[in-house]
């Protein structure tokens, strides 16, 4: 795993530091979409010197290079989430979850003929299954 996490961030010409490792690793362990927060919050039991600066700068610098894309605004905190799977987002409007399921995106659309796709997400908003059992 580790040798995995740094040879992806090489790869994506990434030096990896001991602190990006960490915060790289996070994503795969924690599929939950994290915040810059609960990353924070999670490592720096386990990281002591890691700052919220750091953390911030690291998720940039992962977005830049692609890792790392962001999800979705949950009321006031952007959530991030790893680019290597085409999935959507379920968003369950009473505990806030955010859910995977596959999902494969064409990448062609008729109607953007000549445009460049950056990025492509699927959003569904309901109540989750959990949420509904309990009302
Ligand atoms: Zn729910
Ligand atoms: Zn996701």
């Amino acid at each position: 795993m580790l040798e995995q996490i740094v040879g992806r961030l090489k790869a994506a010409g990434i030096k990896p530091s001991m602190q990006r490792i960490k915060i790289y690793e996070y994503f795969f362990h924690h599929e939950n979409h994290p915040t810059a927060e609960q990353i924070y919050q999670d490592l720096k039991k386990e990281v002591p010197t890691l700052s919220k600066a750091t953390v911030y700068n690291t998720i940039g610098l992962f977005i830049e290079k692609g890792l790392v894309k962001f999800t979705t605004t949950d009321r006031q905190n952007a959530r991030y989430d790893l680019t290597d799977t085409d999935h959507g987002h379920f968003i369950c409007s009473v505990c806030n979850e955010i859910y995977d399921f596959p999902y494969r995106f064409s990448k062609q659309y008729s109607d953007l003929e000549g445009f460049e796709i950056q990025s492509e997400e699927i959003v569904i908003k309901g109540i989750c299954r959990k949420c509904l059992k309990k009302h």
